[in-house]
């Protein structure tokens, strides 16, 4: 584990000279010994995409010092029992998840999530709703670091790169510190179009079955 992170920072700072970039282990599809790893390979970010799957490996682990974001499709009604556990909200896409949030977790650290491919079906807010998102979150007293994306599932590289160049954009017009976007396959175009944050599973902990 520690060699695969050290191989992925190698990686990483190829396509982002000089840059402090976050990385995100996402241990989905993995059990607690993922999250030990990650721990152990000095990794101080995991990420969940099921609340449940999340609730039970995280206690399974225990306090290993490591910092919960979720970056899964979040229903309202799944909040109040993430809140004890998560640390960053980085899937927020619409005004009802922010109230929730709010409420269960108040002051909590958010990104606003944009569907930046203008896919159907996709989460993440319209790139056009993203302005007023992000100011509605600072209201509810929520501390908003950035934004997050997803690319498409395509992962043709035109249609990625524009994707990431429009929420990179987005991101520096708000003036937000944190841009979150790169997973295993497309990291690489993330980092060129000025990703702060990658999210990466597979290549560190193999393929999910
Ligand atoms: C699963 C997931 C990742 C990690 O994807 P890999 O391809 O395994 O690196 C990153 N971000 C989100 C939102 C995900 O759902």
């Amino acid at each position: 584990m520690a060699g695969r992170v050290a191989d992925l920072r190698t990686r990483i700072a190829g396509h982002a000279p000089g840059r402090n970039v976050e990385l995100v282990a996402v241990t989905k599809g993995f059990g607690p010994d993922a999250v030990l790893a990650a721990a152990a390979a000095g990794c101080t970010m995991v990420g969940e995409n099921y609340a449940q799957e999340a609730r039970a490996k995280l206690a399974a682990a225990g306090d290993v010092g490591v910092r919960l974001h979720f970056i899964g499709n979040l229903q309202s009604n799944k909040v109040r029992q993430l809140a004890p556990i998560v640390d960053v909200w980085e899937s927020i896409d619409r005004p009802s998840l922010l109230g929730e949030v709010a409420k269960r977790r108040p002051g909590a650290t958010v990104l606003v999530q944009v569907n930046a491919a203008g896919e159907a079906g996709k989460g993440g807010c319209r790139p056009e709703a993203v302005a007023d998102l992000v100011r509605e979150a600072l209201d509810l007293g929520l501390d908003v670091d950035g934004l997050m994306a997803v690319g498409p599932t395509s992962g043709e590289p035109g249609a990625t790169r524009r994707a990431f160049e429009l929420t990179r954009s987005l991101t520096s017009e708000l003036d937000l510190p944190t841009c979150s976007m790169g997973m295993s396959h497309d990291l690489e175009i993330a980092l060129e179009c000025g990703a702060t944050r990658v999210r990466i599973g597979t290549a560190l902990f193999g393929e999910r079955h």
